[in-house]
């Protein structure tokens, strides 16, 4: 569903990905991990072109080529995008945070809008919430409102930066309950995180990054039980 090759990307003369070559299938769920400022993140935002990357690169998803032009929305429309620190709407309430997509790119009307809205607010356990706005919830509340926003144009591919980083530990649990449980439905996804156990759990592959390359991808056993590169297990006896 993914290809990325060669994936260069530089700011002036430094560069932070250093010719990344992946490819994602439909429905697999890959972790991203390592250290800070090993280039998580912007692999990532290069994925939907949040970043711009080398002329010389290339990302194709589902046979779009990921370039500036008319394409690009259409691109954007496949891939939803949950960020650290939610950057939910403040002036919107919940629901209209969800319906606000839908109804401008791709034309729902209203009421439909807001009913397949609701149907995602409950689906994220906070239908409940939906007309306050989003300053009145708890961070894995508005984390979760993120992802039924992101979901609310019926993405190809998920994109989670840290989803969790910005949460009080009491509401990590409820963001990555919801996480596993839209892996389960075959959604592609990307997930960057510090979250190994998750990433144990529900990965099917978990990528090791440092220093703007791949370092090693695997299994979950693979990378967590027998790494091969002493960059990996040097991460992991830091980490865990
Ligand atoms: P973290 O775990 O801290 O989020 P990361 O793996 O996501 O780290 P990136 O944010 O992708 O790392 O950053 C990779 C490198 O690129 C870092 O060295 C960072 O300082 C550099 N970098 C990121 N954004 C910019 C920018 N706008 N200008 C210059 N350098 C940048
Ligand atoms: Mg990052």
């Amino acid at each position: 569903l993914i290809t990325i090759r060669d994936l260069v990307k530089a700011y002036g003369d430094f560069t932070v990905l250093h010719g990344i070559d992946l490819d994602i299938a439909e429905g697999e769920v890959v972790c991203v991990v390592g250290p800070s400022g090993s280039g998580k993140s912007t692999l990532i935002r290069c994925i939907n072109r949040l970043e711009d990357f080398s002329e010389n690169s290339t990302i194709e998803i589902d046979g779009l080529t990921v370039q500036r032009g008319p394409e690009l929305a259409q691109v954007r429309a496949e891939v939803g995008m949950v960020f650290q620190n939610f950057n939910l709407f403040p002036h919107m309430s919940v629901v209209r945070n969800v319906m606000l997509a839908p109804m401008r790119v791709r034309k729902t009307p209203e009421t439909k809008a807001r009913e397949q809205a609701l149907k995602l607010l409950d689906r994220v356990g906070i239908v409940a919430q939906a007309d306050k706005y989003p300053s009145k919830l708890s961070g894995g509340q508005q984390q979760r409102v993120a992802i039924a926003r992101a979901l609310a144009m019926e993405p190809r591919v998920m994109l989670f930066d840290e989803p969790t980083s910005a949460l009080d530990p009491e509401m990590v649990g409820e963001v990555l309950d919801v996480m596993r449980d839209l892996a389960g439905t075959g959604v592609t996804m990307i997930v960057v995180t510090h979250e190994m156990g998750f990433a144990r759990q529900v990965a099917d592959r978990v990528i090791f990054m440092d220093g703007g390359r791949i370092i090693e991808a695997g299994t979950p056993a693979e990378i967590f039980d027998t790494p091969k590169e002493e960059r990996t297990r040097g991460f992991l006896r830091a980490v865990l």
